[in-house]
């Protein structure tokens, strides 16, 4: 299947993938961008914002903000240039230093975005969490990542801030978007601060290897891990904005990611602005009728979302070709999780466009293997390497990473270190960093395979993984056959411990509507999943559920569904959706 399903659009930006992979060399990238004019020094929000605001992009929407009431709010380049000027000379006066760090905890309004910004020119890090955490979970991130100021609302102060602060003696700050009065010598209103603050700020010296960007992963086990992002990373935003972003100079574009989460700062912050088009920020959370009337009111162009949002709107009957008026719509992109090749038809048949995987980790700072609108799409699979970046299938050997260059033969997925965006550390914990590095290569914790054409297909996180009668079994391969049966809406699959043969596959579904939960269905998708699988491998149970535990970034953490099948303790649950 191709990916050039749409017509009369403007060319890809990257139009051959293969002759950009071998000519491809990193100093081109990295003049691309501008770079800061009165020294040497790269800065992410000079080229995110300023660099365009002293261009003809001045007066262009960089970010329009839409909402709960669906009423919106632009600014200019220009503006975000002089509020996030604002907003650093804030943290300048309050004696914040290169280096510090400095917490959101909103959900996504402007100040989000504006502190952001000013925070990375004011060369301090920026950690954004995600606005539904509790209070512990909070807790954790704020002492962990030593944060000295945290920006967030009233009423988020009121029910989880207040009772914590007195354990974190370090938080110096906390700035209440809408408070009207400071509350007392350390609570203030930012709106007061940023009245008072100068539009005008001379970003400080930044160097490549400042550490900019702070984000926490919970990863399978153990607490949350605060991976250090450097200003070097601005060139990645650059480049994966054209080359698979698709980025042409008019584009609205939309990700429907939240900025707790690494894509909703990579790609909902950075990126866009990097390449000087206008980002759409959503206030609300998933509502399919109000995306697609987003998608048409707003024109968007290019759409960047999750699988767990395209298989929502899967099991709804909405049509939104023949509702809605989506003729702006270029390309829609899906990252988190794997997209079963079911999802990447329905949503190419739907949107009557491209629909592109792509895969990276918090880790990785930025896409590093996709599908490409010039490139032929293979459902299922996440694509290829970035121009740039050299991702491998290897073992790990006592004497260190041997590669698997056999085609369809599964292993770790490597990447070979030192690309431009990579995390820096793990903050305070660098021994758990040095762990995820063999050699030359940094281990993801994901296993996949290549085919023989040089396509990644994800097989599962390493600790994912099935043993069952002497096979390993991902569990998505399993998951992606439940899809397409017919009643099945989404599905989960888990290894259940079982004496004779290891562990039993066992499937957790959630139905279409309207499909009765009884064991004739059962068998049925047992049927079903044999017939295509193979007895070995397909589920042995099933169990029909209403939903499956997600993390707040949509992935399903089936490593809970075990521990609740087996009664062990739940871990780490901070990033749990609640629904
Ligand atoms: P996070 O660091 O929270 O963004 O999670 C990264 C992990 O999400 C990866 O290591 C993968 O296990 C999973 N992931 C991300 N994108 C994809 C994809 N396109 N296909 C399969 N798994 C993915």
């Amino acid at each position: 299947m191709s990916a050039q399903v749409e017509s009369g659009f403007a060319a890809p930006v990257l139009n051959d993938y293969a002759a950009l992979r071998s000519s491809f060399q990193w100093k081109d990238a990295f003049a691309l961008l501008s770079g800061l004019p009165e020294h040497k020094g790269l800065n992410i929000a000079y080229e995110a914002v300023d660099r365009h605001a002293a261009s003809a992009l001045a007066q262009r929407t960089a970010i329009r903000w839409i909402r709960k009431d669906r009423t919106s709010r632009d600014f200019t380049y220009a503006e975000l240039r002089e509020l996030t000027n604002q907003f650093a000379n804030v943290l300048e006066q309050l004696g914040i230093q290169k280096g510090d760090r400095v917490f959101a905890f909103t959900g996504r309004i402007p100040e989000l975005y504006i502190s952001a910004l000013g925070t990375l020119k004011k060369a301090a890090v920026f950690c954004p969490l995600f606005s539904v955490f509790g209070p512990e979970p909070v807790f954790q991130r704020l002492s962990r990542g030593d944060a000295r100021v945290l920006v967030t609302t009233l009423d988020q102060y009121d029910k989880k801030i207040k009772g914590i602060l007195p354990r974190l003696p370090e938080l110096e700050w906390v700035l209440l978007t809408d408070a009207e009065t400071h509350l007392n010598g350390k609570v203030k209103s930012l709106a007061l601060l940023m009245k008072d603050a100068s539009p005008e700020f001379r970003i400080p010296v930044t160097l490549p290897e400042d550490p900019a960007l702070l984000h926490f992963t919970s990863g399978t086990t153990g607490m949350p891990k605060g991976a250090l992002h450097v200003h070097n990373a601005v060139v990645m935003h650059l480049i994966t904005g054209k080359y698979v972003l698709d980025f042409h100079d008019d584009d609205v574009y939309w990700c429907t990611a939240d900025p707790g989460w690494v894509t909703g700062t990579s790609y909902g912050i950075l990126s866009p602005l990097v390449n000087g088009i206008t980002n759409i920020v959503d206030e609300e959370e998933f509502d399919a009728a109000r995306w697609y009337s987003i998608l048409e009111d707003h024109k968007v162009n290019v759409w960047y979302t999750a699988p767990t949002a395209i298989r929502r709107l899967m099991r709804m009957s909405i049509k939104p070709r023949s509702q809605y008026n989506l003729e702006n719509l270029r390309l829609i992109l899906s990252v988190g999780e794997p997209l079963h090749p079911e999802a990447v038809r329905w949503a190419q048949q739907t949107f009557e466009v491209p629909v592109l995987d792509n895969w990276w980790q918090t880790e990785t700072g930025g896409i590093m293997i996709s599908n490409y609108r010039s490139m032929e799409v293979r459902p299922g699979s996440m694509g290829k390497p970035l121009p740039g970046i050299e991702a491998a299938i290897g073992e790990i050997k006592d004497s260190g990473i041997e590669l698997i260059n056999e085609p369809g033969k599964q292993g770790n997925l490597i990447l070979k270190k030192g690309w431009p965006s990579m995390f820096r550390t793990y903050l305070h914990e660098e021994a758990r960093y040095d762990k995820c590095f063999h050699g030359d290569w940094y281990v993801t914790g994901d296993l996949a395979y290549r085919d023989a054409d040089g396509y990644f297909w994800f097989v599962g996180r390493a600790d994912d993984i099935i043993k069952t009668s002497g096979h390993m079994v991902g569990p998505f391969e399993v998951e992606s056959t439940l899809m397409e049966h017919p009643a099945v809406g989404e599905a989960a699959v888990i290894g259940k411990p079982e004496p004779t043969i290891g562990e039993l596959v066992k499937g957790f579904v959630v139905l279409k509507p309207g499909q009765i939960p009884d064991d004739a269905l059962k068998l049925d998708i047992i049927g079903f999943a044999r017939k295509k699988m193979g007895a070995a491998v397909a589920p042995k149970e099933i169990a029909f559920v209403t939903s499956l535990p997600k993390t707040r970034s949509g992935k399903i953490l089936r490593r809970l569904l075990k521990a609740r099948e087996l009664g062990l303790p739940e871990g780490d649950t901070s990033t749990l959706e609640q629904s």
